[in-house]
């Protein structure tokens, strides 16, 4: 596969990085013998500039991700202004006290992982009357230092979010141990998912899109490929 064009994201080195990462993902949609609109594709736009987003806005893209609420407030609330079908969705780590903030900006969320946070995010929708797609994110790695339920303890809290806090949650989101082959973690959350009657399987970056996709991912989270290498400090 040919490797993303670095750096600056020029409107026409988006476009064509767009048109690559589209044909990606028809052709693992193909291989899995999926319907191509099943998978949504969240172009992830953190550490980038409103002007470098823009372009794929133009291009008619209206799915985006961001993982820090602060820097999200900054950008996202213009350009909805100029794109008001564009759709945020938060994929960072999520502080309890940010869950306002967090519904009132985002469309979709992908990291609920704790009970405290579910009460938070729910007062939150019952404060601000909007209602925000929910992912739980799982821990599908046990890495301390990573969000995320621990896969023993996902259906609880599946259920606790769902019955007692009403939430909308859709489906789970992982983010697999870097140096792990991710299949194995694509497949366990699948396997969460299916016992516990949830269709939405965010999973899936710039490295292992088209794997995920063969492992019944309904959303990629894509970056590096489309907008090109991130500074090292972010
Ligand atoms: C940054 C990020 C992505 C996108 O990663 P790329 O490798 O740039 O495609 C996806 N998901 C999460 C949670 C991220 O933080």
């Amino acid at each position: 596969m040919p490797a993303p064009h670095s750096q600056s994201a020029q409107p026409e080195i988006v476009a064509a990085n767009y048109a690559a990462v589209l044909e990606r993902l028809a052709g693992a949609a193909r291989a899995a013998d999926r319907p191509v609109a099943s998978i949504t594709l969240v172009a992830v736009t953190k550490t980038r500039e409103a002007a470098q987003i823009r372009p794929a806005l133009q291009l008619g893209h209206r799915v985006f991700g961001e993982n820090r609420i602060q820097e999200a407030a900054k950008k996202w609330p213009a350009l909805k202004t100029e794109f008001p079908d564009a759709q945020l969705h938060l994929i960072g780590p999520l502080q309890t006290n940010k869950a306002k903030d967090a519904v009132l900006l985002g469309d979709t969320i992908h990291t609920l992982d704790r009970v405290k946070l579910a009460h938070a995010l729910a007062r939150a929708m019952d404060q601000t009357g909007r209602r925000p797609s929910c992912f739980i994110q799982v821990n599908t790695g046990e890495e301390p230092q990573k969000a995320g339920v621990l896969p023993a303890q996902a259906d609880a809290l599946i259920a606790a979010c769902v019955r007692d806090d009403a939430l909308p949650v859709v489906g789970l989101m992982c983010l697999p141990p870097i140096d792990e082959e991710p299949s194995l973690h694509f497949a366990l959350l699948r396997q969460i998912a299916k016992r516990n009657g949830l269709a939405g399987l965010s999973m899936g970056m710039t490295s292992d899109f088209e794997v995920a996709i063969a492992f019944g991912a309904t959303h990629v989270r894509v970056g590096t490929a489309i907008f090109g290498h991130r500074p090292p400090a972010a």
